[in-house]
């Protein structure tokens, strides 16, 4: 009886602290995503690179499904290295530093899929999107849609609702703007805000991208 009890209040233990690590690496993925999208700058030393990935996202989102499977999740991989390293010295060596690692590595393979027709997608992947273990495509079109300004985070459908019904984002913007004076950056890839720049048009050429798969 002891020992009965003692397991299922251990398993219960390691699944709580997985949907915890779970909701941790969907809320980061916004943080930055929200971060890359508002203050993001091509210009910037280091991050301009990635920057400027981020910002052909909003004008070709279903670029991130031509690009090959390791040039798509390499930012996130070599992201979570970094923060592995940082968790070996600190925290040290447990199953829940490689449990959060393995999910951090996997955003942008799921921000991909979530990009990717049903076709595209093997069965695994689809019934992973179907029982809401990853974001669904329908819950990540929302981002891309106008003013794309919600849902930031591209790893579950959980948080999003969540966090836009607090306004966190703009909360955030508000508070950055009274301490910095900095506003966020304007989004050119919205309606009303220019012609396409010509390094798109450049890749939308050398990709060979029809208008009707943006
Ligand atoms: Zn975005
Ligand atoms: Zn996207």
């Amino acid at each position: 009886m002891f020992w009965e009890v003692a397991w299922s209040v251990g398993v219960t233990w390691v699944v709580v602290q997985l949907v915890l690590l779970w909701l941790l690496v969907d809320l980061l993925s916004g943080v930055l995503h929200w971060a890359e999208d508002r203050y993001g700058a091509m210009e910037a030393p280091l991050l301009g690179e990635t920057i400027r990935k981020n910002i052909l996202h909003h004008y070709r989102p279903r670029h991130i499904t031509r690009i090959s499977f390791l040039a798509c999740v390499g930012p996130t991989v070599a992201i979570n290295l970094g923060i592995f390293a940082v968790l070996l010295m600190t925290v040290g060596l447990r199953w829940q530093v490689v449990a959060f690692i393995g999910m951090g590595m996997s955003v942008n393979a799921v921000h991909r899929w979530a990009h990717s027709t049903p076709s595209e997608l093997n069965v695994v992947i689809r019934s992973l999107q179907r029982v809401r273990i990853i974001q669904t495509p329908a819950h990540h079109a929302k981002h891309h849609g106008l003013p794309r300004l919600t849902h930031y985070c591209a790893f579950t459908n959980v948080l999003n609702p969540v966090l836009d019904r607090l306004q966190v984002w703009r909360r955030a913007e508000r508070l950055i703007h009274l301490l910095t004076g900095v506003s966020p950056r304007i989004d050119e890839s919205l309606p009303g805000h220019g012609p396409t720049p010509e390094w798109v048009k450049d890749i939308d050429r050398r990709y060979r991208v029809s208008r009707s798969d943006w």
